[in-house]
């Protein structure tokens, strides 16, 4: 069991430093290598291990296993040697900016309303802190101002290890009951908490605190955040999208939602006119049909289910047997049968089955969707002439071929 020296508690903006390699193992991917002292914070506490190099090798991730501080690298290192590391300072110093931010707005929500973080998550670009109680939007709006100010305010972050007796004396927040070797981060006048990670030395040098989002979750709320330099980039990415809207939509940038509104409304209306100009063609359509003996297979993939109906409703008219008329796509039709002579309830199995279809409906209606192609159906309409002999609706059944 080898011990490491915590650099990055005392000071957690060290990210260049020397060390000596105590052990070195090979690992999942790699080699999990310890150090005598080190800047690689592991992870925990919500946030993620630190990246960086040792020398010539890339560590991927920084682990704590049973008490054991792993430098997870690509190659291996002499025990015994000097190294240099050095973190991937860019990622650290992101993470401490979201870290302490949410610091901030827990210490800010719990003294408000009384309620804990019970959940807290630093990914890529992502910050998720989960309240154990409700919070409305106007309440976050509030806790938002209040954060940037504690930001603007520039105060200094401490982070030490209270004696027993001082601990006692210290109300703080905490998800664990620890009385010995608790590390405290404190705010003062936002938050005093547990907490063993690194953090910046000034809430200024956060930057900027952005509540994004919120949603119930688990009878609480689960809030998305974002600081510092994860917010700004993040406020050029939506930046980009806002002003591409804005350019294709003719329309200033915080005035796009109203002209998508306005362009959903004309969206709205012609659609409309184009299903009735849909169905006037569909009743066209079958104006134009002679009366035949037996069925009528139609295909029309432009119409609708509406102008569908329509057709059918006239069409059924035209012929003794089945009137059937199909839209969609080959193999994925969808369908309204109709019939003045044919029971389509008693005959609704058979056909069906015949076009390998799903539906049900009336004696004198029947829609549904159809797995069979074109010509499947076209031809077993064909094969089977329905209302071509006497065929009376009590009968069909049989379908006439008797
Ligand atoms: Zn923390």
């Amino acid at each position: 069991m080898f011990t490491t020296i915590k650099l990055y508690e005392q000071n957690s903006e060290l990210r260049r430093f020397t060390a000596r390699v105590l052990d070195c193992r090979e690992a999942e991917n790699g080699w999990a290598v310890i150090l005598n002292r080190t800047a690689f914070f592991p992870e925990g506490g919500g946030q993620g291990g630190d990246r960086g190099t040792l020398g010539e090798a890339r560590v991927l991730d920084t682990q704590l296993r049973e008490g054991e501080l792993l430098h997870l690298t690509d190659s291996p290192q002499t025990p015994g040697k000097a190294v240099t590391g050095e973190l991937d300072w860019d990622l650290r110093f992101r993470r401490m900016q979201d870290h302490s931010g949410e610091h901030i707005v827990s210490g800010l929500v719990y003294e408000k309303y009384g309620y804990n973080n019970v959940g807290f998550h630093l990914g890529d670009g992502e910050v998720t802190l989960d309240f154990s109680g409700e919070l409305t939007a106007e309440q976050l709006e509030e806790i938002e101002v209040l954060a940037n100010r504690a930001v603007t305010a520039d105060l200094p972050v401490r982070a030490w290890y209270p004696s027993p007796a001082e601990l006692r004396r210290i109300s703080y927040r905490s998800k664990l009951d620890l009385t010995e070797n608790v590390r405290l981060v404190q705010i003062p006048g936002i938050d005093t908490c547990a907490c063993c990670a690194p953090h910046v030395k000034r809430t200024g040098e956060i930057g900027i605190i952005k509540i994004l989002d919120f949603m119930r979750h688990r009878g609480g709320v689960r809030v998305h955040i974002l600081c510092g330099m994860d917010a700004l980039e993040d406020y050029g990415a939506r930046y980009r999208a806002t002003k591409e809207l804005s350019g294709l939509l003719s329309a200033k940038q915080l005035e796009t939602p109203e002209a998508v509104r306005r362009l959903l409304e004309e969206l709205e209306k012609t659609k409309y006119a184009l299903s009735q100009e849909r169905q006037r063609s569909a009743l066209e359509k079958a104006e134009a049909l002679k009366y035949q003996a037996g069925n009528l297979c139609l295909f029309y993939p432009e119409l609708d289910m509406r102008a569908l109906r329509e057709l059918v409703n006239a069409a059924k008219e035209k012929c003794s047997g089945v009137c059937a008329a199909f839209t969609g796509t080959e193999g994925d039709w969808r369908f309204i049968l109709g019939s003045t002579g044919v029971d389509l309830q008693v005959a609704s199995r058979e056909l069906l089955e015949g076009i390998r279809g799903r539906g049900g409906g009336s004696p004198e209606m029947l829609q549904g969707s159809a797995a069979a192609t074109r010509a499947e159906i076209e031809a077993w309409f064909e094969a089977h002439p329905y209302g071509k002999k006497k065929t009376r609706r009590k009968e069909t059944d049989s379908h006439g071929d008797s």
